[in-house]
């Protein structure tokens, strides 16, 4: 745990959401979620550039009509990935702006500012919102702040934090904790239930944002949170109910005037902002319309939609998000009739249908909501930076200290042996922080002979959970050199050694001889392998 002191002024809680992040602080015994400029307790994730400035948040977007390929949203998605990553290929086909393949076949983000061309990386674009994050945060408070806690999703690699750690430090940020965000909002929920004297509460988190899905288990008891299990869809989220109701008006619009607006994107655009406003709207009415003048060659377009239809067009994404909250329960080895508390996350989570399935799933439990969904992760973080900084000292009434954070990680990590085998050294849902040791026994090792006789030991690591390697994502990789020794074998000790911040260090080392050698699997080593 980070040091408990006040040298370096408070710290925040930063959640850094796909679609929209939020910015919460310690202050008068509690936690505050800060409005924007603008009055608003989240911005949205875009960042626009223009001949003359750089905008986030509301002024990005409403700029969006005049400047279309630079306005950039979805940048946390590339956030320690490669270039040629399916996901990236599969997602970057669909947004206005340009992404080229850049050193190390890093995604690069392509856009004219102050007249000249330029490339960010997405750790770039996301600092530059990391910025006005602290900004708010900033003016709120009237004082600087240097150090925060940062949220990534339940499902995020090594390098995707790793990536949210270099915008941290871009943005003149000293992230002293990376938090999953469910973890975030179990805390948070903790917090509110606090009094409960129950002893022991199993919390599911249901966290269904805007490009992302994220089911986690949390065990919650003696003040310690320990996340049992996690499951998710990285595909699955708000964008794609839209893209359902983009569809649907893009068929009518099509029979309606015999015209097609589907290859026209600043009409899809114009379609999609009204239609996701549209589903907004439907979480609390039965019924909308949508209005939207000179839509297409000069044509308006009116229409409604009913919040039945809408549910019609959706309806087998919906059941698909309980396809993780079983497997979640599966993996936890536990009953739905174990979870106490289902909590709801992420906008798209106040989606009637959505929270129906749900609670039919839990044969009709009370879901809770009692926190703001947009901002229960935001919460979170803020309450554990005040741990981390030691800000909630001075309240008597806070327990804040006592809470303890146990996070697991998401993917199995092994290393390749003989055969292209994946030996697993740390399983799925082992609680992090972990240290993992072997023994490579010959067998295993994948060696080559130089001309010298030298003997070299190939140690690559990976993430996933398929038998080959090859199915899995390659982490990184060094090679081990070893002298020929008389009988021909070195006793090799592969150490796993898994931090807090989910950083993976793995080293190696020959017992016979001492020599050491070890890698940190961070953005510089991860290739995905398609
Ligand atoms: P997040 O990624 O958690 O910020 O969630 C953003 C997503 O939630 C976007 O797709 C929004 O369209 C969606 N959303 C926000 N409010 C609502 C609402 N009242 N009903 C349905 N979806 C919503």
């Amino acid at each position: 745990m980070a040091g408990k002191d006040d040298d370096d002024g408070p710290a925040i809680g930063i959640d850094l959401g796909t679609t929209y992040s939020c910015v919460g602080l310690w202050q008068h015994g509690r936690v505050e979620i800060v409005a924007s400029e603008q009055g608003d307790q989240t911005t949205l994730s875009c960042v626009a550039f223009t001949d003359s400035e750089r905008l986030v948040g509301d002024p990005a977007k409403n700029q969006v009509a005049r400047n279309t390929s630079n306005t950039v949203f979805d940048a946390k998605r590339l956030i320690g990935r490669t270039f040629s990553d399916k996901f990236v290929q599969a997602i970057s086909k669909f947004w206005p702006f340009k992404v080229i393949s850049g050193p190390r076949d890093k995604p690069m983000i392509v856009v004219q500012y102050k007249g000249k061309e330029r490339q960010f990386s997405a750790e770039q674009v996301t600092s530059m919102l990391l910025i006005k994050m602290r900004e708010i945060a900033e003016d709120h408070l009237g004082t600087t702040i240097k150090r925060a806690v940062v949220t990534v999703p339940a499902c995020s690699t090594d390098s995707q934090r790793q990536g949210t750690m270099d915008a941290g430090a871009l943005a003149g940020l000293n992230v002293i904790r990376i938090i999953p965000e469910p973890t975030a909002a179990a805390m948070a929920y903790g917090l509110d239930k606090k009094a409960s004297s129950s002893g022991e509460e199993n919390v599911l988190v249901f966290d269904l944002g805007g490009g992302t899905f994220d089911v986690s288990i949390v065990n919650v008891a003696k003040g310690i949170f320990e996340v049992k299990a996690v499951a998710g869809d990285t595909h699955l989220g708000g964008e794609d109910f839209d893209d359902r109701m983009v569809k649907h008006f893009v068929q009518q619009f099509k029979i309606k005037n015999r015209k097609d607006i589907s290859n026209n994107p600043r009409a899809l655009r114009r379609l999609r902002t009204a239609c996701e406003k549209a589903k907004r709207t439907l979480s609390s009415a039965v019924q909308t319309t949508i209005e939207i003048d000179c839509l297409y060659e000069g044509i308006d377009f009116y229409s409604t939609i009913t919040r039945a239809l809408f549910e019609q067009l959706n309806i087998d994404l919906f059941s698909k998000c309980m396809e993780p909250v079983q497997k979640c329960l599966n993996d936890a080895r536990m009953d739905k009739s174990s979870i106490h508390s289902v909590v709801l996350v992420g906008g798209s989570s106040r989606i009637p249908g959505v929270q129906q399935l749900l609670q039919d799933f839990f044969n009709g439990k009370e879901l809770c909501k009692s926190i703001n969904p947009d901002e229960a992760v935001a919460y979170g973080a803020a309450v554990q930076a005040a741990i981390l900084t030691g800000q909630d000292c001075d309240n008597e009434n806070s327990k804040l200290t006592d809470l303890l954070l146990l996070d697991v990680t998401p993917l199995s990590l092994g290393l390749e042996t003989l055969g292209g085998v994946m030996s697993v050294r740390i399983p799925r849902n082992t609680t992090i922080p972990t240290k993992m040791e072997m023994v490579l026994s010959e067998h295993q090792m994948i060696k080559s002979i130089d001309s010298d006789n030298k003997t070299s030991i190939h140690i690559q690591v990976y993430e996933g959970e398929r038998t080959r390697t090859r199915d899995n994502n390659l982490l990184g990789r060094f090679e081990f050199c070893v002298p020929p020794a008389p009988s021909g074998v070195p006793q090799l000790t592969v150490t796993f050694d898994l931090e807090v911040n989910g950083i993976l260090v793995v080293s190696a080392e020959d017992k016979t001889t001492g020599q050491k050698k070890k890698i940190t699997v961070n953005k510089r080593f991860y290739i995905t392998k398609q």
